[in-house]
C-alpha cells in the first residue's frame, strides 16, 4: 500500500532530513515536526529502518504516560564536501551534518576561458580540503557546488537551472567544457547537487546561524555584490526562475550603466561594497579592499564608518520594502564583514524604522550574521536537511511490514 504521501519517498525523505542531526526523536516529535499523518511517519520510518538508516531506541520515559521509543539514524551520514565558485573567488571545505567546519580553503576564482571555466583550482583545493579534514572521499554522505545564478533545485531539478539563458551565468556554470555537478560527481563518486552561492549563505545563517529558531529570515549577502536569500520555516524560497532574492538587480537608476543581467541601472551599481570602495578610493586617493573597511570600522574611523552607515541606509531603505511583502523575523547581514557588518545593520535598522509600518518596523529584527565566511559551508549541511538528501531514498523499497516497531506514540 502507498504511504499517505503523494511523492514516492518524500516521506522517508522528510523524517530522515529530522534526524539528520543525530538527535533521537520519537513518532510524536517527527510527526509534529514533520507536519505528516502519524501513519505515514511510521511507514517511512519502517521503510528506512528494513533500509538499515534509522534504528529504534528506548523505551524511555518523558514525564507521565507510557514509556516512549524514540528512533535515531543508525549511523550518521558522512561529512559533506562544498566547493563555492562565485566571481569573487573560491571557497572550498568539508562540514560534519551537525555543521562542524572540519577544514576550509579560499582561493582565487577559477581560471577563465571564452566557454567557461577551468576547473582545476577548485579540484586541487577539494583534495587539500579533504586531506586537511582527514576525510577519504568514500566517506562523503554527498558534496555541493555553490554557483552564481539559480538554484539547481529549480521546479525540474537539472533542466532549465543547468542551462540558463544568460551567456554570462552559463560561462561560470561550465567547467571543463561539462557540468561542474558531474564533473564533481565523477572525481568523487557521490552524489552532488548546485545551488545558488548567496542561497546557501542564506541557508547557513538562517538555519545554523544568527537565524536559527526563526520561521522567516531574510538574509541579505554584501561583500561581493548585493544579493538576498529568503528562508522559511528551514527552506529556501527560490522562486519560478530560481532567481528569488536577486536584491541588487532592483532598478534604481533610468540612465544608469548597462548590467549583466541584461537590465539598466541596477541597484548594486551604486550600492554594493564594490561600489562603496570604489567611492572611498576615490575620495581617499588610495584604494580600498574588504579589509581596509573592516579595520576602519573596528578602529571607529569616523570617515569610513559614515560611509557605511548611508550605505545600510540606502539598502534598507529598499528592505523596508521587503519587509512589507515579507513581514520576516529577522533580516539578517553577511557576518564577514567584521565590524562593518554591524554598522551597516545600524543603517539597515534605522531606515527600516523609518520607511516601514511601525508594527512591522519594531517585530522585524536586524541581526548580524554569526558563520561570517563559513556561512555558504554550513548552509550546504543545511540544504541537505531541508531537501532530505541525506537519506538514500533510491535504497529505500515500499515498505514490507517485516521489522519489528514496538507500539509507539
Ligand atoms: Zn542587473
Amino acid at each position: 500500500m502507498r504511504s499517505a504521501s503523494t511523492v514516492p519517498g518524500s516521506a522517508p525523505r522528510a523524517v530522515f532530513a529530522q534526524l539528520a542531526d543525530g538527535r533521537p526523536l520519537t513518532v510524536a516529535d517527527l510527526t509534529a515536526h514533520t507536519g505528516l499523518p502519524r501513519s505515514t511517519v511510521v511507514d517511512a520510518l519502517r521503510r528506512l529502518a528494513d533500509a538499515g538508516q534509522v534504528e529504534q531506541r528506548g523505551p524511555g520515559r518523558q514525564g507521565r504516560g507510557r514509556p516512549s521509543h524514540s528512533w535515531s539514524i543508525a549511523a550518521p551520514p558522512g561529512p559533506v564536501a562544498v566547493v563555492v565558485a562565485a566571481a569573487h573567488g573560491t571557497v572550498v571545505g568539508v562540514v560534519t551534518t551537525k555543521g562542524e567546519v572540519l577544514s576550509a580553503r579560499e582561493a582565487e576564482p577559477l581560471e577563465a576561458t571564452v566557454e567557461g571555466r577551468r576547473a582545476g583550482r577548485a579540484l586541487t583545493e577539494l583534495d587539500l580540503a579533504l586531506a586537511d579534514a582527514s576525510v577519504q572521499a568514500s566517506e562523503l554522505s554527498m558534496a555541493v557546488v555553490g554557483l552564481p545564478g539559480p538554484s539547481g533545485f529549480t521546479r525540474q531539478s537539472g533542466t532549465e537551472a543547468d542551462q540558463p539563458a544568460s551567456g554570462h551565468l552559463r560561462r561560470f556554470r561550465t567547467w571543463d567544457g561539462g557540468s561542474p555537478t558531474e564533473l564533481l560527481a565523477d572525481r568523487l563518486g557521490c552524489p552532488v547537487h548546485s545551488e545558488n552561492d548567496a542561497n546557501l549563505a542564506a541557508l547557513g545563517e538562517a538555519v545554523l546561524g544568527a537565524g536559527a529558531g526563526l520561521d522567516t529570515v531574510l538574509h541579505v549577502s554584501l561583500a561581493h555584490g548585493t544579493g538576498a536569500g529568503l528562508v522559511i520555516d528551514g527552506r529556501l524560497h527560490r522562486g519560478r526562475s530560481g532567481l528569488a532574492g536577486e536584491i541588487g538587480h532592483l532598478h534604481a537608476d533610468d540612465d544608469g550603466r548597462l548590467c549583466h543581467c541584461g537590465a539598466r541601472g541596477c541597484f548594486w551599481h551604486s550600492r554594493s561594497i564594490p561600489a562603496l570602495l570604489a567611492a572611498l578610493a576615490e575620495a581617499h586617493g588610495r584604494p580600498f579592499t574588504l579589509a581596509d573597511v573592516a579595520r576602519a570600522a573596528d578602529e571607529d574611523d569616523h570617515d569610513v564608518v559614515r560611509a557605511l552607515l548611508g550605505f545600510g541606509y540606502a539598502l534598507g531603505r529598499r528592505l523596508a520594502d521587503a519587509v512589507v511583502y515579507i513581514d520576516p523575523d529577522a533580516i539578517v547581514i553577511e557576518g564577514s564583514l567584521s565590524g562593518a557588518s554591524g554598522v551597516i545593520a545600524d543603517g539597515v535598522r534605522d531606515a527600516i524604522r523609518r520607511y516601514a509600518p511601525p508594527t512591522m518596523a519594531r517585530g522585524t529584527q536586524v541581526l548580524v550574521g554569526t558563520l561570517g565566511e563559513m556561512a555558504p559551508l554550513v548552509g550546504a549541511v543545511a540544504l541537505g536537511r531541508s531537501e532530505g538528501l541525506f537519506a538514500h531514498v533510491a535504497d529505500l523499497r515500499p515498505s514490507s511490514g517485516s521489522s519489528q516497531l514496538a507500539e509507539t506514540r
